[in-house]
């Protein structure tokens, strides 16, 4: 049994649209689409989630591994992981973010995809994002190669490895283990069982993160709307996206361990 080949060309959402690892960190300009229209969809998206959470720990490690010794993944070193070319964004986890402020706090852009908007037109995201340059190349690629490589982030040490359920061809939900299988790297190399195990914890232990990060996005903020009598918009949120692609300033509340940091961002910045 081989694990399923994910395109290479990637283009996200966030998570129950995303298809690869790094995808989800990666933004595709004007591909923002909100899941959550109403205040009572909150609750069922914390659910879903919840649910992925609960089959994520359901996930047998033992076949994983299999897995990964099976495809025997070898990085080429090309870099065009870390490009728009092959990716969107890095979406960085609350770690990671600590390990950001050391490196250069400037990188620390709001992610993209806004998952929420109240009335009022202020946007709302799970977490931070690595800027990009112009080109689309992240901020710490350098002549192919990453400057910080030592204190990369959790996506970058993860990726093309990955544990999540994608919708397949056959209208069914599946699990994808390798991002972009085929289209990058090399394959068939020898990797010892401690390599395999060593792989399969760490992606594992990426992707609860992540889970129970965008849990507690949602949780916080189905409070906060609450509290503050605000509620999600969808038209509201269309017009502001439009205002955002044409230029102008909006207002993105990044929730960043366990608050929301309010920021002022423009298109240009992506
Ligand atoms: S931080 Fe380094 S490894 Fe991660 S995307 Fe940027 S250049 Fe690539
Ligand atoms: S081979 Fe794949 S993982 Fe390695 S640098 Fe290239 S795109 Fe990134």
């Amino acid at each position: 049994m081989r694990p399923e080949a994910i395109p290479g060309t990637l283009n996200h959402g966030c998570m129950h649209t995303r298809s690869t690892p790094k995808e989800k960190y990666r933004f595709i300009p004007g591909d923002a689409v909100p899941s959550i229209t109403s205040l009572r969809a909150i609750p069922q998206k914390i659910e879903e989630l919840s649910r992925e959470l609960e089959e994520l720990s359901g996930f047998p490690e033992e076949k994983f591994i299999w897995i990964i010794r099976d495809v025997g993944f070898s990085c080429t070193c090309c870099g065009r992981c870390c490009t728009r070319e092959f990716n969107g964004h890095v979406f960085l986890l609350d770690d990671d973010v600590e390990r950001c402020l050391r490196v250069d706090a400037g990188a620390l852009i709001p992610a993209p995809d806004f998952e929420l908007c109240d009335q009022h037109g202020n946007f709302y995201v799970s977490g931070y994002a690595l800027r990009c340059r112009e080109n689309g190349d992240c901020i710490f690629l350098e002549d192919k190669r990453c400057r910080i490589y030592a204190q990369r982030f959790r996506i970058c040490r993860v990726y093309p490895y990955m544990l999540h359920r994608e919708w397949g061809e056959d209208g069914m939900h599946d699990w994808r283990q390798i991002a972009g299988l085929n289209e990058h790297g090399e394959y068939h190399a020898h990797l010892s069982e401690e390599e395999c195990r060593c792989i399969a914890d760490e992606t594992t232990s990426y992707e609860r993160d992540f889970l129970e990060k965008e849990i507690a996005f949602y949780t916080f903020c189905l409070a906060f709307f609450k509290q503050n009598n605000l509620r999600p918009v969808r038209k509201v949120y269309d017009q502001q996206m439009r205002e955002f692609e044409r230029g102008e300033a909006v207002t993105v509340y990044v929730f960043d361990r366990g608050a929301l940091k309010r920021h002022r961002v423009r298109r240009q910045e992506y």
